[in-house]
């Protein structure tokens, strides 16, 4: 058995991504570095357009999509609520890494790993 000490030690669970875990920590039972809650699936880069919610971010994704009649890209756009444990705060304007979890609420099945940019101020 392994005596923990006084300092938890976080695990890099995300290294395969290139991330490093946040500096502070929290109690967040939905935080993907500190809580119980499993990422799975798809991850994807987006940015926060509204952080108004409690703990929750709505992120929109850009993606392109080709039209072979006309053999050009079309950009097509997603919205998606996605949770913002208070170790991350993420705010309006940040480029963030999500990914995929299971259902949290009824809206949201998505959580923000990192910010991988500050908004320019
Ligand atoms: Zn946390």
């Amino acid at each position: 058995m392994v005596k923990s000490s006084g300092k938890a030690e976080v695990k890099n669970k995300f290294k395969f991504l290139g991330i490093n875990p946040p500096k502070k920590t929290c109690n967040d039972e939905y935080c993907p570095w500190h809580g119980k809650i499993t990422v799975r699936g798809r991850f994807f880069k987006g940015i926060v357009v509204s952080d108004k919610m409690e703990k929750t971010v709505t992120v929109v994704i850009e993606r392109f999509v080709k039209i072979p009649k006309y053999e050009r890209y079309m950009k097509k756009r997603t919205k998606i609520h996605a949770h913002n444990p208070p170790c991350i705060n993420a705010k309006e304007g940040d480029l963030v890494l999500v990914g995929e979890t299971r259902k949290i609420s009824k809206t949201k099945s998505f959580v923000v790993l990192t910010i991988l940019k500050k908004k320019e101020k």
